[in-house]
């Protein structure tokens, strides 16, 4: 199980590495089975494929849409989609564009706080001028020694309601379902722990994910607790759902997670991978 990773991104969207590069160090950790998932965005995934393919491992293709659910953003990730597929890349293209706009208003939010320059900076670790997006601003705040480190960015300046944080209205959840399936894929609630949610507005995303087409949850993420886990199980059997596991890897030494290293799936939670 140690050997299946289905959340983690590449330059294309805010990881560090590019894509075969990510597919290396997956290899290098043991992954038989990777999908790579950057937020909004497949075009990593044919250099991906064509690394997997070198290095030995299984790839699926995947995507992790931004989704604006009840004042929330959560994420959703797609699996085994077909990244041609027109309604998906239409969908796709329409959440990215949004994000420019979005840029704008965070630099103009931090130079408020005397954080001059942040477009700019945050440009400059944004591989694919089309996703620019917290994490770039993160590394930039980092870099000109604004904060020590990127979580510290997110805790200080640009988490939900932090000074340079900018509400954006992204993908709709039935929407995002809606062109996993349409392209061929399996639709996961990405990091369901992560959250701000009540134990009551879970199950209500969970209800609704389910009710929209969702097939399952992403019960295994490198940021889950064992208490966490034992919740999205139980979730996972009430609702007839199938579960997912990813480390949501974006860069060496930004987190404590590595890409491919991650806990067990326990049993009796049907793993979205069976069939592959
Ligand atoms: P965006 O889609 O531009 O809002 O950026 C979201 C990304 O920011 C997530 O996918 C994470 O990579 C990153 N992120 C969000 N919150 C944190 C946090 N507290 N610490 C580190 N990274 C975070
Ligand atoms: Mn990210
Ligand atoms: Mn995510
Ligand atoms: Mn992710």
């Amino acid at each position: 199980m140690t050997a299946v990773d289905l959340h983690c991104h590449s330059t294309f969207s805010d990881g560090a590495l590019p894509p075969a590069a990510v597919v290396r160090r997956a290899a290098a950790n043991g992954t038989r089975l990777l999908a790579l998932t950057d937020h909004d965005e497949t075009g990593g995934l044919a250099q991906a494929q064509a690394a997997a393919r070198e290095c030995g491992v299984r790839f699926v293709n995947g995507v992790e849409i931004s989704v604006s659910w009840r004042g929330h953003t959560v994420h959703i990730v797609g699996l085994g989609i077909d990244p041609a597929n027109t309604e998906l890349a239409a969908g796709l293209a329409a959440v990215r564009a949004g994000r420019a706009l979005r840029a704008e208003r965070m630099a103009q939010a931090l130079a408020e706080l005397g954080i001059e320059g942040a477009l700019e900076g945050a440009r400059r670790h944004a591989a694919n001028p089309d996703m620019i997006g917290r994490t770039h601003f993160a590394r930039h705040l980092v870099e000109r020694g604004a904060v020590k480190d990127l979580q510290s960015a997110f805790k200080r300046y640009l988490g939900a309601g932090k000074p340079g944080y900018v509400s954006h209205q992204w993908a709709n959840l039935g929407d995002a379902v809606r062109w996993i399936k349409l392209a061929g894929g399996i639709a996961a609630v990405a990091h369901p722990g992560r959250y701000p949610l009540d134990s009551r507005e879970l199950v209500g995303l969970i209800g609704e994910f389910r009710d929209c087409g969702g097939d399952a949850i992403e019960v295994i993420s490198a940021s889950h607790t064992p208490h966490q886990i034992g919740i999205l199980v139980a979730h996972v059997r009430r609702y007839g759902m199938r579960a997912s596991a990813g480390s949501d890897f974006h860069a060496v030494g930004e987190s404590r997670f590595d890409i491919g290293i991650l806990p067990q799936l326990p049993e009796l939670c049907p793993p979205v991978w069976e069939e592959w």
